[in-house]
């Protein structure tokens, strides 16, 4: 197979923003089963900088630590440019400093707010615009936050606090981090090109962040090692360290905050379409559509493209819409709701390290993906899908009565809550 057109046909993986919609609402759910999180006392907004300027000695040895161990252990690991390591003292631009040693994008914005629960009312409180928590490239036509301001001090609940930095990776953490990719830091980070990541949409660039295709076939990576060259664990590694850094100098404002960054990247794993570039297609299958493209037979290949970014899109749709509508109808008891809080399976898995997001979610995952490819795949042929990814309407006329589809969204769910608990607890040391 060449590499070319293993490429063409790879690179087209599907959107990146998602990863189950808006992480916020997840969390909560997932969380709120979570004793730890629920009950903890109500922390105080602290400003980045004030964090930063107390903690700066033990945050330059963190990051220190963590470049080491990150050179050791994460597989097709950049290296960080010496030049971006944290001086000894710090910079006149702190936040600066520490958001390029950390190798996310400077400009972020970082807003100080919470997402209420959707159906929760917090509508005498300030609210922010999207493109004051969001860079712009991340702005998505469907997927409807709606931001809190909170005030320097102002108490709040860690719940909050944690669920909503959940969302925050997709404002644009990761967006135009590669050498071939527009802005200031492409050149600087040493991340070299972008390895993958679909071009039609402009946050495509995050997506070696967001995904990651750790349990393919050898053939796959020999054909197209572009495919290795993903880091949502490296990230989630990152955050975890800062979290526990901060809890235990008693910033738990930060600890909750970049806990909630991490679990982003946790909770994006458990989508399988984040696991797996193209679900459901074998490898025998993917080099017989690539002979019938060399022959000038190419539909197949586009086929199967595109069948895969709108199986995607459409799966997400359909959830996310289902859960709004019973969140904002009040229903208690329902067995979408019931998978996110469901602790039972909790126990089932490893305890967390460094390779839990990589060993234990991403395979999970990456395994699941043929049958849940399958059952959206009937689900659309009984529901006529868009084809459209700005045309956000056809969930509306939507049923939810489809017993296949329903029972492995259900398991995926149960797995996205199990795993936020899990990351959540190993960072409140529990
Ligand atoms: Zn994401």
């Amino acid at each position: 197979m060449k590499l070319t057109s293993l490429l063409l046909l790879l690179c087209a993986v599907a959107p990146t923003a998602w990863g189950w919609s808006n992480h916020t609402v997840g969390s909560y759910l997932a969380l709120q089963a979570l004793p730890e999180v629920q009950d903890a006392p109500q922390v105080a907004v602290e400003p980045l900088e004030a964090f930063l300027g107390a903690q700066y000695p033990a945050i330059v040895e963190l990051l220190e630590q963590q470049e080491a161990f990150a050179r050791e252990h994460f597989a097709q690991y950049p290296s960080r440019p010496d030049n971006l390591k944290l001086p000894a003292a710090p910079a006149d631009n702190l936040r600066n400093a520490f958001l390029m040693a950390l190798r996310i994008n400077p400009q972020i914005h970082l807003a100080m707010v919470i997402q209420p629960l959707p159906g929760q009312d917090l509508s005498q409180r300030e609210h922010l615009k999207a493109d004051q928590v969001m860079v712009a490239q991340t702005l998505s036509p469907w997927n409807r936050q709606r931001f809190i301001a909170l005030a320097d001090g102002e108490p709040v609940s860690a719940l909050a606090v944690l669920a909503s930095a959940a969302d925050e990776p997709d404002y644009g953490h990761d967006i135009n981090l590669f050498s071939d990719n527009p802005g200031a830091v492409a050149a600087l980070y040493g991340f070299g090109p972008q390895s993958f990541g679909d071009e039609r949409f402009e946050y495509s660039s995050q997506a070696p962040f967001h995904m990651g295709f750790f349990h393919e076939n050898p053939v796959v990576y020999a054909a197209a090692g572009f495919l290795a060259r993903s880091w949502p664990d490296w990230r989630a590694y990152q955050y975890m360290g800062l979290a526990r850094l901060a809890f235990a100098t008693g910033h738990p404002y930060w600890g909750y905050r970049f806990l909630g960054w991490g679990l982003h990247h946790v909770q994006d794993l458990t989508q399988p379409y984040h696991a797996k570039p193209l679900p459901g297609v074998e490898l025998a299958s993917m080099l017989l559509m690539e002979g019938k493209a060399l022959a000038g037979y190419g539909d197949d290949k586009l086929a199967a493209v595109e069948r895969v970014a709108t199986r995607h899109m459409e799966v997400e749709k359909y959830q996310a819409a289902w859960l709004y509508r019973l969140l904002r109808g009040g229903q208690q008891v329902h067995p979408m709701l019931q998978a996110y809080v469901d602790t039972a399976e909790d126990g089932v898995y490893p305890p967390y390290s460094a390779d839990y997001l990589r060993e234990v979610v991403s395979a999970q995952s990456a395994a699941a993906g043929a049958g849940f490819d399958e059952a959206i795949g009937q689900w659309l042929a009984t529901a006529p899908a868009t084809n459209s990814f700005s045309a956000g309407n056809q969930v509306q006329r939507e049923d939810y009565d489809h017993p296949l589809l329903n029972q492995q969204l259900f398991q995926l769910l149960g797995h996205f809550g199990a795993h936020s608990r899990n990351f959540v607890r190993a960072g409140l040391g529990k």
